[in-house]
């Protein structure tokens, strides 16, 4: 028996309001709190979590930006000749994508999504590593490192597998009491909620089913560590889009050409733009100010939402759309989906929630960030705890890493 686990169990897009009015695990985790989500998608949000800062210090913002010279993409050049019927297709862009992480020995997360070959050499991919591992962010430590450095031995999730398998991994891990500190990672709720929206009958099916898993995952932590201190939290919720928007149908009726006089990705609820002449500039400006469904973000407030890039390496102009709106075809998909997130953090949906079973969540928790001082004050607890258990070993502890 083990005196203490920390248990921290991220469900992906299980938004303040997706469970506001659910009583999901209220009877194990009956504390909650409303947080504050990050601006952009889960290539920001996760990065934030893990790392306790903005993705302004560790510059984990969106997956693709125009950056030519360092671009990993150039040999998939002639693949702009095979028929768009083909290449546009989601189960050959899987395949592809798979195909392309091995080559490039990208670590983290990988999706050429809808990015055409024509232009793919334009971009450069922003997540090379795992922030899910240690040496994970492009810039700073994570909350890996940090339990790396204190020889706490951990437990993660491994994306590649599925909810059911990183549970049972989890399970076996402490079983054999191998572990002081658990990091569990769902996402299948965000891809239902992709799917079938915030008001499916499934998305409350879901949330019973986690809790069925979270009480067998606690019945088993219970046998094996005297103190169980879990948090279950997300990094955003899910807005259903009920509004089309083509984009890029506007912005290519311009007299501007792309690749010639700008750059641009088209994520889902964002284009970011880069401009070669200051005609092209103005040219794009004033005709997305005349877009009715969403608006180019002032620095003022990209600076506020600490996503601000004084290199302008994300982009040199960010439009953003209403809750609600979806751009389609985008750069990430060129059919609709039911639901999104990457709004503005202060829409309704974008709120993220931590609950535990602990009597305290303190004030200064309330953004999604803070999640990471959450880790470390029960890492570090638990750091001391294994400090007086073993003065006298001169052997350091050994590490387990999954
Ligand atoms: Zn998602």
């Amino acid at each position: 028996m083990k005196p203490i686990l920390p248990l921290f169990v991220f469900v992906d897009a299980c938004g303040w309001e997706i469970i506001k009015d659910d009583p999901f695990a209220r009877t194990i985790a009956p504390n909650r709190k409303k947080l504050t989500s990050v601006f952009g998608y889960s290539s920001a949000c996760v990065p934030s979590i893990l790392s306790g800062r903005w993705p302004e210090q560790h510059r984990n913002w969106s997956y693709f930006v125009f950056d030519p010279k360092n671009s990993p993409f150039q040999s998939l050049r002639p693949l702009r000749w095979l028929p768009e019927a083909l290449t546009s297709r989601r189960i050959f862009r899987r395949w592809l994508s798979k195909f392309i992480k091995r080559q490039l020995n990208f670590r983290g997360y990988f999706d050429l999504y809808n990015i055409p070959f024509k232009h793919i050499s334009l971009y450069d991919f922003t997540e090379k590593k795992s922030p899910l591992q240690p040496q994970g962010m492009n810039r700073g430590p994570n909350i890996f490192d940090f339990l790396l450095e204190r020889g706490v031995r951990y437990h993660v999730s491994l994306p590649e597998r599925t909810e059911e398998a990183n549970l049972a991994a989890l399970i076996r891990d402490l079983e054999g009491e191998v572990i002081d500190f658990a990091f569990l990672y769902w996402p299948g709720l965000d891809g239902l909620l992709h799917e079938v929206g915030n008001q499916s009958p499934q998305v409350p099916a879901k949330l019973r089913s986690y809790e069925r898993w979270l009480d067998e995952l606690l019945h088993v932590a219970r046998q094996h560590y005297s103190d169980v201190r879990l948090y279950i939290f997300s990094d955003h919720g899910m807005a259903n889009c009920d509004q089309l928007l083509d984009l890029r149908a506007t912005i290519d009726a311009l007299p501007c050409r792309m690749a010639e006089d700008y750059v641009v990705v088209y994520d889902s609820t964002m284009a970011r733009f880069w401009f070669f002449n200051d005609r092209a500039r103005q040219t794009v400006s004033e005709c997305l100010n005349k877009v009715p469904q969403g608006r180019i973000v002032p620095d003022a407030e990209l600076q506020q939402m600490r996503t601000f890039f004084p290199d302008r390496c994300f982009g040199e102009l960010i439009f953003l759309v209403k809750e609600g709106v979806l751009i389609v075809p985008s750069h990430m998909g060129e059919r609709p989906i039911r639901a999104m997130h990457g709004y503005h953090p202060n829409d309704p949906q974008s709120y993220a929630v931590v609950c535990t079973n602990q009597a305290a969540i303190p004030d200064d928790i309330v953004a999604i960030p803070d999640i990471y001082r959450l880790m470390t004050w029960e890492a570090e607890g638990l750091a001391k705890s294994v400090k007086v258990q073993a003065p006298t070993s001169s052997e350091a502890p050994s590490l387990k890493v999954q």
